[in-house]
């Protein structure tokens, strides 16, 4: 390695620069100040009682022990939140939403096919603001139309409405017929209002899939690789896209800087993903020791979902025009799901916080959180699946699901310790997103 030379003179301008530059955004121009009783600074490590965070342009410009005032930190005129009583941690990450839909099963079922994509998406901006007052700061969609996830995620980043930081993949990647298709109606009428962009038939149309769902605005590919529940089909959950469209899917995908997620229940499609390069697998309901195997050797990582499991159970007793073909799927998919969470946790494959929200309430996510410890997770572990772990497979660990200095400021505040109670997670008090407070 070629060494450059630096002169000490240099190191010694490089020193005093740097130290005016973290002066100034320590000092000068502190936006906030949060006194928390309880921090969880590093979900990895122990949490911390009494810090002080101060918060500049957005970020994390330093963590304090003790209680410091406005003039010890030089900052008289910045704002000051108490939160002295409370238990402060990084804003949650939902990796499994569709913020476009919320099921409801007292809605007209022929709404897909009598509104406007401009509905949908007036008729999403509460899912939004639900979602975060519910101290989800960031989340993944996994599914939406492009017309509508694109509008809806441009308009949070332009304070149009209020919502979470989103990372959206926009139309699914399926097959002709396949779970991210559109069922249920006369042939020539699905034709009409087929799934989008992304229905694909072949490796070469795959590619083309991807890169048309790409060119109009994914951060993430979503692909069904096996059949789903609620699609109304009998078709089951086996695979649907084959091995070399997997393959194609997920290389056009990386060589466009996008990651896969795979939606996969049946087993052959959980690891014909993984072994497609996929990195993470949603649902994974019947994955076995094979796919435990893949799991590990590929890094992947499983999102459970174990709320939309619950849910779709509830509603199928419930509901009785849930149609035949969604109830059976839903008798023989949603029991296993309780299962593979069970084996992921023992055999500690990668696991990131998702719900499917949408499946579910938006606002009501952090219910996975005790569905995930009554199935045998710890608390501190479920923290850590909904911080730091869903920012990894994101892409953000430099960004999110940590408080340290330089992390988005991206803050929420719980009445009770969510490592004694993770229902404590059901009720957040104060949300803060970027430096703005939304909820206080
Ligand atoms: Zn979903």
């Amino acid at each position: 390695m070629k060494k450059t030379k630096i002169s000490k003179q240099t190191i010694k301008h490089l020193l005093t620069a740097s130290v005016l530059i973290v002066s100034s955004c320590v000092n000068a121009n502190v936006d906030t100040i949060i006194y928390a009783g309880q921090a969880l600074i590093d979900p990895l490590e122990p949490s911390r009682s009494k810090q002080t965070l101060v918060i500049d342009g957005g970020k994390v410009a330093a963590v304090y022990d003790g209680y410091r005032t406005p003039q010890s930190l030089n900052a008289p005129n910045a704002k000051v939140y108490d939160l002295k009583d409370k238990y402060v941690m990084p804003g949650l990450i939902d990796m499994h939403v569709h913020l476009a839909f919320e099921r409801n099963p007292a809605a007209n079922p022929h709404q897909w096919v009598t509104e406007y994509a401009t509905d949908q998406a007036l008729r999403a901006i509460p899912n939004l603001s639900n979602t975060l007052e519910a101290g989800f700061t960031s989340v993944r969609d996994l599914g939406g139309p492009h017309k509508v996830i694109f509008a809806l995620k441009r308009a949070v980043d332009n304070h149009r409405i209020i919502g979470p930081r989103i990372f959206a993949a926009g139309d699914f990647i399926s097959a002709t017929g396949g779970h991210g298709d559109l069922h249920g109606y006369r042939h020539d009428i699905n034709q009409l209002v087929t799934g989008g962009l992304g229905i694909c038939n072949g490796a070469d149309d795959c590619r083309r899939a991807v890169r048309s769902v790409v060119k109009s605005g994914a951060d993430v590919i979503k692909v069904t690789a096996t059949g789903g529940v609620l699609s109304n089909t009998a078709a089951g959950v086996k695979q649907q896209l084959t091995d070399d469209e997997l393959a194609a899917i997920v290389t056009t995908a990386h060589s466009l800087g996008r990651k896969v997620t795979a939606h996969a229940h049946g087993t052959e499609g959980i690891n014909a993903a993984i072994k497609a390069g996929v990195n993470s697998i949603e649902h994974g309901s019947y994955l076995n020791k094979a796919s435990i195997e893949l799991f590990k050797q590929h890094g992947t990582y499983l999102v459970p979902t174990l709320l939309a499991g619950a849910t779709v159970t509830e509603e199928a007793k419930s509901n009785p025009k849930m149609p035949a073909a969604i109830v059976d799927k839903v008798k023989q998919v949603a029991p296993v799901m309780k299962e593979a969470f069970q084996k992921a946790l023992k055999h500690k494959i990668n696991i990131a916080f998702g719900t499917d929200s949408g499946v579910s309430r938006h606002g009501t996510n952090a219910k996975e959180a005790e569905l995930m410890v009554a199935y045998g997770m710890s608390e501190k572990q479920v923290l850590v699946s909904a911080t730091v772990s869903a920012a990894k497979l994101l892409g953000q660990e430099h960004n999110l699901g940590r408080l340290n200095t330089g992390m988005n400021a991206d803050i929420i505040a719980l009445n009770k310790n969510p490592e004694h109670d993770i229902r404590a997670l059901q009720q957040v008090p104060f949300v803060m997103k970027a430096g703005i407070v939304y909820k206080e």
